[in-house]
């Protein structure tokens, strides 16, 4: 193997295999050093994939046992084959991951398997898995070692019935009930999915609200559809402790009784992860979250040394991992390269799908920036009619005076495919007039988009 490279790249999540890739493409050769036998990172192998996976089949389920008959479709007995299940899951994020080693032997990136440690710019010692140690000497490092789950003082995690969303993805029975301390994106997913499969679930939010930051309006829309479906919400409640007992687990709320339930989910947000790189030893700068500290290039506070993904500022989302892994590939290769942060969009997965590009109403309030609104119902939506999904609404936020999009939110059917539209406009710097112009398929969900957009202007032509 050549051991002198002109990047090495730790880490091989969204954020460091597509750099790894794409500078690969650039020209540069790559090698990319990853511990965990697949490929793919945390999306792939226990975080997006599997979690859709599960969302998927589980709305299937629950489809099929109460929603098919208003079709005209009678199926009889439904039951859940919950290993099988699990099964399918798995053999999606089999197929994704060994994707990704074909993609690496496509560009000629060297994956190098073991933990790596960063000694020197220009030197990465690596623990090699199947033993041993091995220098790769580089002119760039890009540190893309991701993030880790966020603890809770109290909350004794025993990697099985007290554990975080790693185990909530391959529970081998249903919870009876289920406590998931956090009304985040992972709480609302995997919450989802439990609670379609038969578990009571409760979950427990510190805030008074749902997903805090989100447009609080599609918010409280978002847990009134939610509450409906049968997932309880305990907001305001500050968790004190979860123990594991005899007989099940106990969730301690501080000022509220106790709750009794068969496992907790811990979903409290993520951190980012550095442990053992070694990074204090050549100097790189930490920020107060445990972030590694970039500038607006990805470059650390050490030359030569780089770093992208959950592990620095931002939102923990897989696809701002991949803007930032092309983003500094270029600029590592060419001396340009950039990502368009305001036009980043974030889904939650649940049934309806929860999304959302730009700003929302509060931002704009508290920024002093003048908008207009206009909106539209999935119920006076054909398609969404035809669907049997009519719960739900587009928002488009709008400039007051020069009518450009600010920011696009919407709670319905396929929510996660429509913000699409949106993010490409705002990147283009559309108005809401250019998206209400444009022709969109009849009958389709995205013409509840155009109708908000009609609905910024001179108003929506039906309603
Ligand atoms: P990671 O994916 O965490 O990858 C980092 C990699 O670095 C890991 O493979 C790790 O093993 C490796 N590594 C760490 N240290 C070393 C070392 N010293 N040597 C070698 N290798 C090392 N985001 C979305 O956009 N959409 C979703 O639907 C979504 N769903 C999610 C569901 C769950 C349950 C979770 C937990 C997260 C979800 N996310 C989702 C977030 C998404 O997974 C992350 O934002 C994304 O994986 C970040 O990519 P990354 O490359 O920065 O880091
Ligand atoms: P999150 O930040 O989305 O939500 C954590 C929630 O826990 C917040 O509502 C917070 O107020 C609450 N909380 C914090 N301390 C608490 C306490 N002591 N008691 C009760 N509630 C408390 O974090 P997450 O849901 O753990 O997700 C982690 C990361 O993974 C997020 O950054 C998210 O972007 C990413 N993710 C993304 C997707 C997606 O894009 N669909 C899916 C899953 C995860």
């Amino acid at each position: 193997m050549d051991k002198q490279f002109d990047l090495v790249v730790i880490g091989a999540g969204p954020g460091g295999y597509i750099a790894a890739i794409r500078a690969a493409q650039l020209g540069m050769n790559v090698a990319c050093v990853e511990y965990e036998p697949a490929l793919g990172g945390t999306c792939l192998r226990v975080g997006c994939i599997p979690s859709k996976a599960l969302l998927e089949a589980s709305h299937l389920y629950h489809k099929a046992k109460h929603e098919l008959t208003q079709f005209g479709i009678d199926v009889g007995k439904v039951a859940l084959n919950l290993p099988a299940m699990m099964k399918k899951k798995s053999d999606i994020v089999g197929q994704l991951t060994g994707g990704i080693a074909g993609l690496f032997k496509k560009n000629k990136v060297t994956h190098v398997k073991g933990k790596g440690r960063i000694e020197a710019p220009g030197l990465v010692v690596v623990e090699l898995t199947a033993g041993g140690t091995q220098e790769l000497t580089t002119k760039n490092i890009v540190i893309a070692t991701g993030s880790t789950v966020a603890r809770l003082p109290g909350v004794e995690l025993d990697g099985d019935r007290i554990g975080t969303s790693t185990e909530a993805l391959s529970y081998n029975e249903v919870p009876g009930h289920l406590v998931v301390i956090g009304a985040g994106v992972i709480g609302l997913e995997l919450g989802s999915v439990w609670q379609r499969l038969g578990a009571k679930v409760t979950v427990v939010e510190y805030f008074d609200r749902i997903l805090p930051g989100m447009d609080t309006e599609l918010g409280t829309l978002s847990r009134k559809i939610l509450e409906k479906q049968g997932l309880v919400f305990k907001l305001g409640a500050r968790v004190k402790s979860a123990v594991r007992g005899d007989k099940g687990c106990k969730v301690e709320i501080e000022g509220s009784d106790p709750i009794s339930c068969d496992r907790v989910l811990l979903a409290v947000g993520r951190v980012p992860y550095t442990d053992g790189l070694g990074l204090e030893k050549v100097g790189v700068a930490l920020g107060k979250r445990g972030d590694v500290v970039v500038n607006d290039h990805f470059q650390t506070s050490v030359p030569g040394i780089y770093a992208i993904g959950d592990v620095i500022r931002g939102a923990m989302l897989a696809h701002k991992a991949e803007e930032e892994g092309v983003a500094c590939a270029e600029y590592i290769a060419t001396g340009y390269g950039h990502v368009d942060y305001d036009s980043i969009p974030s889904v939650v997965y649940t049934h309806p799908e929860i999304a959302s590009v730009g700003k929302s109403e509060e931002q704009l309030k508290e920024a002093k920036i003048e908008y207009k609104k206009g909106w539209f119902p999935f119920s006076a939506n054909g398609r969404a009619k035809a669907l049997g999904s009519t719960e739900g609404r587009v928002k488009v936020l709008a400039d007051a005076k020069t009518d450009r999009v600010l920011g696009v939110h919407i709670v319905g059917p396929a929510a996660g495919d429509l913000i699409a539209e949106a993010a490409v406009a705002m990147a283009f710097g559309a108005s809401a007039e250019d998206i209400a112009r444009a022709s969109h398929a009849h009958p389709s969900l995205s013409e509840a988009v155009k109708q908000a957009a009609l609905g910024v202007g001179s108003g929506a032509t039906q309603i």
